[in-house]
């Protein structure tokens, strides 16, 4: 078995990629006028946590462990404010127990046994929440807290290939599941950043977005049906490809955040593995243009697979074009037919519209096989939370900021962000945006920050002041407070501000339905002691 780190991303034998390190080395050190100083990551013996409050149920026992490492290890996300405090040794809320719940049955004897014990439950995926969602802060009503943890359920439990349709357990991560469906031609083709680590429960419980931009964005769109087990009871929803009867029960539970009960497993969507592929860069001078040309390309009703706009320091940050250009990135893809037309017109429709359009800069074509470029890219995306914790390590800040707005307002949105960290007072920082989601009627804008971290605390409450900041913003300017990184406890606030008072209720009779007893991952979607 491979050890999770406890303080940072991934695995404990893998690494960021020296190269990528080294290069990223020498924009902060630019940036800062200094080379920044690594400080060394924590090792076990360090850690000193709260004694546990409760011990697991004895007849549960086997499958739980409350070791100091395995309980820090579930006591945190993986925001940056996370790591900051993981990499100080500050587990202060770490969980009593963590569970390891092999079948949905255990899932279901563990949800009575807390019940019964006045003990919260907080659902475990990968722990890859950057928004508070698996911390158990605030939770001192109750006798304790227990930290269930999906890994031990990623089974593939059946497969219709009539239907091009999988049912997976809810634990598997996003290599578990490529590997489970790999030998029969199929994919779920989704890609979250996060995609080494998270899994199927995570994803759904959080509506999170996979990398491709257009289409199926969100795993919403990949769920057929979910069963849950919730504390009074389990729900299993039917599989259909469609449905008008009514409130559809599934979606009840995509962003439930694990407020209603635990997903043990999920019929989803799959694709058979795609073979030709096709991709250009385009360059700007100006963001506006490239967000203007990629517009026009999703309303033209083209479908690119891909469709990214960078702004000129995004673009600098990821080595991808001329120095203070602005990129628009397409890309399409297909099982059945080759796809360079679909590029060529979608070219067209954007160098048509972008004012001062360059290109394309790079353009690539791959039938019948994989496409190098794409996978060097995709390596890189994926392993980049790895140089994330380097970073951490080296006090630097970094943190990303996500939304989705319509096209009338994405402008004052922008401008607000910018604006809105401009009066912060940082220093020395990089502020990069691209877009990572399109639609024909809006984006989802992205910004990743970059800035010295204060060496007393590493950071930590400058990021809650930049989330204050930058949230308030993009919520004030007609944003969603979030895209696809969910609401967790760290976005209740801004949440509380988008939410119809109505639903909110709505919602909360749903809960008080199926958890009368208040104890699924109180604090998260509503405030800690609203039951
Ligand atoms: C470096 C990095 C990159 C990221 N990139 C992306 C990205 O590209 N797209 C994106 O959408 N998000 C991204 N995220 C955020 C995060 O990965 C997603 O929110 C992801 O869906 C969480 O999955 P998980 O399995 O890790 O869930 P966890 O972090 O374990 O849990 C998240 C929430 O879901 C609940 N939950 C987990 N499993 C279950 C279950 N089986 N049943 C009920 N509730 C459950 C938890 O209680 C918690 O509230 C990123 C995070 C990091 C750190």
């Amino acid at each position: 078995m491979r050890r999770r780190r406890f303080w940072g991303w991934g695995f404990e034998d893998e690494g960021a990629d020296p190269r990528a390190l080294a290069a990223v080395e020498a924009q902060i050190g630019a940036l800062l006028g200094r080379s920044p100083v690594r400080r060394e990551p924590p090792v076990a013996r360090d850690l000193a946590l709260p004694a546990p409050r409760v011990a697991a149920p004895p007849r549960l026992a086997h499958l739980c462990t409350a070791t100091p490492e395995e309980r820090a290890r579930h006591a945190l996300g993986r925001s940056y404010k996370d790591l900051a405090r993981a990499i100080r040794c500050r587990f202060d809320d770490a969980p009593d127990y963590v569970a390891y719940p092999e079948t949905s049955d255990d899932v279901a004897r563990l949800l009575e046994a807390a019940a019964a014990g006045a003990v919260a439950v907080v659902p475990f995926g990968g722990g890859t929440s950057v928004a508070g969602g698996v911390e158990p802060r605030g939770l001192g009503s109750y006798a304790g807290v227990v930290s269930l943890d999906m890994s031990k359920l990623s089974r593939l439990l059946d497969l219709d290939t009539t239907s091009l349709s999988a049912r997976i357990e809810a634990g598997a991560s996003g290599p578990e599941i490529e590997a489970l469906l790999k030998p029969h031609g199929l994919t779920l083709r989704f890609y979250p950043q996060s995609f080494e680590l998270s899994t199927l429960g995570g994803w759904i419980a959080t509506r999170a977005g996979g990398h491709f931009a257009t289409g199926p964005t969100h795993v919403d769109d990949l769920v057929e049906s979910v069963r849950v087990s919730c504390p009074r009871g389990t729900i299993e929803t039917r599989r259909l490809p469609g449905s008008g009867a009514g409130p559809a029960p599934e979606r009840l539970f995509l962003g439930s955040e694990g407020t209603l009960g635990v997903i043990t497993d999920a019929w989803v969507r799959v694709l058979r593995r795609p073979t030709h592929r096709a991709q250009a860069t385009v360059s700007f001078p100006t963001f506006e243009a490239a967000t203007t040309a990629l517009r026009t390309v999703l309303q033209s009703g083209l479908s690119p697979s891909n469709a990214r706009a960078l702004d000129p320091v995004e673009a600098m940050m990821s080595g991808a074009g001329p120095a203070g250009a602005a990129l628009l990135l397409l890309a399409f893809e297909s099982a059945h037919h080759p796809v360079d037309g679909l590029l060529a017109l979608a070219l067209e429709a954007a160098l048509s519209a972008g004012a001062g359009a360059a290109g394309p800069v790079r353009s690539t074509s791959a039938d019948g096989g994989r496409d190098a470029a794409q996978d060097v890219y995709k390596a890189s995306f994926l392993r980049a939370p790895y140089l994330r914790d380097e970073l951490v390590l080296r006090g630097v800040f970094v943190e990303t900021y996500e939304t989705a707005v319509t096209w009338d307002r994405l402008a004052a949105l922008d401008a607000d962000v910018r604006a809105a960290v401009a009066r912060l007072d940082l220093g020395p920082h990089l502020l990069a945006c691209r877009v990572t989601h399109a639609y024909p009627n809006g984006c989802a804008p992205y910004y990743t920050l970059v800035a010295p971290a204060p060496e007393a605390d590493l950071g930590v409450e400058m990021w809650d002041d930049v989330k204050a900041a930058v949230t308030g913003a993009i919520v004030d300017a007609g944003g969603t407070s979030t895209h696809h990184h969910a609401i967790g406890r760290d976005v209740v606030p801004w949440y509380e501000r988008e939410r119809p008072a109505l639903f909110a209720d709505a919602i909360l009779a749903a809960k008080r339905a199926l958890d009368p007893r208040g104890i699924m991952n109180p604090g998260v979607l509503f405030r800690a002691g609203t039951r």
